[in-house]
Formats: C-alpha cells, sequence, structure tokens
C-alpha cells in the first residue's frame, strides 16, 4: 500500500507534536501548518490526500479553510476532517456544510481519529453513490427506479420524501449529514423545508423501518448518518 499523505493545520504546538508521532507511526507522511493561510498555500502547491484541520486557529480560522479548499476546484477534491471542542455542534454544521467530510471532537482519542482517517481515505476510492442505484444494506433493499423499500425481503410504503432520504442516507453509510444537507439533496436548494420536517421525515422512515429503525443515528445535535455496515 502506498504511504497517504496527511496535512494537519493545528496551531496547539503539543497536539501537533503527538499527531505527528502518532500519524508517522502509523506509516502515514505528515506535513503541517500551525495558521491557515500557510495551510492553505502548501496544500495548493501539494495536495495532500487528506486535511486534519483545526477550527479554532488564529487568523484565517478552520471554518474560512475548509470553505477556501472546498471552493477551489483544485483542492476540492482532497478530504477534509475538521477538528472541532466539545460542545460545539454549530461549528461542526457549519464545517460539514461548507463540505468537511468527517469531524472529530476535541480531546479525541488518537485510535479513533486514525480510524476516521482510514474510513475517509477508503470512502474517497469509492465511486459516487448513484441517487438511481439499488441499495443493499442491514437487510434493508432501496430501489428508487421502481420506489420500493423492502426491509428483510417484506415491501414497506414510504412516500417519496422518505425513499429519497433513505436512499441518500444510506448510498453514504457512516456520513454524517445535516438537516439542510438532506433538504438540498432531495429537494434541490433553496426549497422552504425546516429542519423540523426533516425530524418527522426521518421519524416515519425509522417507523416503515421496524426492525431495521436503528440503521438511521441520530448525531445529536447535527443531523443524521446511516450506520457504516459491518
Ligand atoms: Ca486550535
Amino acid at each position: 500500500m502506498t504511504r497517504k499523505n496527511l496535512f494537519i493545520v493545528e496551531d496547539e504546538e503539543d497536539i501537533l507534536e503527538l499527531l505527528r508521532h502518532r500519524l508517522t507511526r502509523e506509516g502515514f507522511i505528515v506535513t503541517t501548518a500551525s495558521r491557515g493561510e500557510d495551510a492553505l498555500k502548501a496544500i495548493q502547491r501539494k495536495l495532500p490526500d487528506l486535511v486534519l484541520l483545526d477550527l479554532m486557529l488564529p487568523g484565517l480560522d478552520g471554518l474560512e479553510v475548509c470553505r477556501a479548499l472546498k471552493k477551489n476546484p483544485k483542492t476540492a477534491s482532497v478530504p477534509v476532517i475538521m477538528v472541532t471542542a466539545k460542545g460545539e455542534e454549530s461549528d461542526v454544521v457549519a464545517g460539514l456544510e461548507v463540505g468537511a467530510d468527517d469531524y472529530v471532537v476535541k480531546p479525541f482519542n488518537t485510535r479513533v481519529l486514525i480510524a476516521r482517517i482510514r474510513a475517509v481515505l477508503r470512502r474517497k476510492e469509492e465511486p459516487p453513490p448513484d441517487r438511481d442505484a439499488t441499495i443493499h444494506i442491514h437487510d434493508i433493499e432501496i430501489n428508487p427506479g421502481r420506489h420500493e423499500v423492502k426491509v428483510k425481503g417484506v415491501p414497506v410504503e414510504m412516500t417519496f420524501s422518505e425513499l429519497r432520504i433513505l436512499h441518500l442516507l444510506a448510498s453514504r453509510p457512516g456520513w454524517v449529514m445535516t438537516r439542510e444537507q438532506i433538504v438540498d439533496a432531495v429537494h434541490g436548494e433553496d426549497y422552504p423545508v425546516t429542519d423540523r420536517a426533516v425530524d418527522v421525515q426521518i421519524v416515519g422512515i425509522r417507523r416503515k423501518l421496524g426492525p431495521r429503525a436503528d440503521s438511521i443515528e441520530t448525531v445529536r445535535g447535527v443531523g443524521y448518518r446511516f450506520k457504516e455496515r459491518g
């Protein structure tokens, strides 16, 4: 396996050194920056395989760095894992909405962090989800073309929106999606749907999934996630 290049943006020297040490030992090639401006320049010069981005940075903060990376066609496809402070769910939502791929909360366990990094790198290799593909996962079969959902082989009735939301979440197991991302993906941008409306849809989907209701996990203060295959 080729060694992957990680770019770490972190202004706290102790954490940066710990990460550099642990991630290098895991076989990653690690490059770092302690300021957002420097990170953007370095990443554009040489694209890493993944960016680990602290949100609280002096100067240009992590959110602005993430937005700049995702807006630039050259760097848009580089996955970003945000590092946020505990209790800052609004930062997580904002980060996911500007295109971050995942997040970890400080203080984090480095083993968990490494697992997240590997999962995000793995997902990057997978083909992008197809809006119309049939999905089989956790005994659930979703066929958007035929507008059919089966749980353990038994057909269940779903509305158009319910099926679209279920298909969206199930096509990216393990990814957290915010309510706004769900609305945008299902109805197109600027569709007037409230967060509460998404919650109501999820309640309906879970009820219909019956024994597989736990396939959709609530990520408190952030959104929803389909349980990873496993
Ligand atoms: Ca910081």
